[in-house]
């Protein structure tokens, strides 16, 4: 018997007392990491208003170009989220995806995330575009996904990116403010590099931009 026989048998044996390494899928499933990044979903807020305000910044950080939204203005009979702009559409292309979760780390809403569905097969490539109808969560769930394990979260004392419980947002002043032009008070004056340019702002804004000069 040569040695290489002998080799052989003794690595055999030494692994027939191992557990198996695979499993019988899909009867057993194996369990994720918190941070396995599948399909995407797109959350709410609590009072069900969309998180997400069609900011276009998760389309323009995906490195696959996977991501199609196009935004529509809220309003007063059709607000469906907080700021100015709601995603009508939102596409992602689940086939150009790499998976890589800049999507969710460009969002400042916190309003798309990559959950643990990696079930994502299909006979047809266009059943591979998930629309914004299969992402978003239903009506009455409004959950933060991924992000409790991506993300610290702020401090208390943190100033929010959006008006919470004690703002109201008209769809306008609370955007513009972020920018110094709206009439909600900030902690910076906005600066000025211009003075004829800040004259035309001010005059876009309606005037509102004067209380922050
Ligand atoms: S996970 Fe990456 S590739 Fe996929 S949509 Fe988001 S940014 Fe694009
Ligand atoms: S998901 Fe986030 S980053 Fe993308 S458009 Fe909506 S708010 Fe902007």
């Amino acid at each position: 018997m040569s040695f290489d026989i002998i080799k052989g048998m003794a690595t055999t044996l030494k692994n027939m007392r191992r557990k198996p390494t695979t499993i019988s899928y899909p009867e057993q499933e194996r369990q994720l990491p918190p941070r396995f990044r599948g399909r995407h979903v797109l959350h709410r807020y609590e009072n069900g208003l969309e998180r997400c305000v069609g900011c276009y910044l998760c389309a323009g950080a995906c490195p696959a170009d996977a991501i199609y939204i196009e935004a529509e203005e809220n309003t007063e009979e059709n607000r469906v989220s907080l700021g100015e702009r709601y995603a009508r559409v939102f596409d992602v292309n689940l086939l150009r995806c790499i998976f890589c979760g800049y999507c969710q780390a460009a969002c400042p809403t916190g309003a798309i995330t990559l959950e643990h569905d990696y079930k994502l097969a299909s006979f047809y490539p266009e059943d591979m575009v998930y629309h914004k109808e299969q992402l978003l969560e239903p009506m009455g769930q409004a959950t933060i996904g991924s992000n409790t394990v991506w993300f610290e979260p702020p401090s208390s004392e943190a100033a929010q990116p959006i008006p919470q419980e004690s703002h109201v947002f008209d769809g306008f002043e609370a955007s513009a403010a972020a920018v110094g032009l709206g009439d909600l008070p900030t902690e910076q004056p906005a600066l000025i590099a211009n003075e004829e340019q800040d004259e035309d702002r001010r005059k876009l804004a309606g005037g509102k931009g004067e209380q922050n000069p």
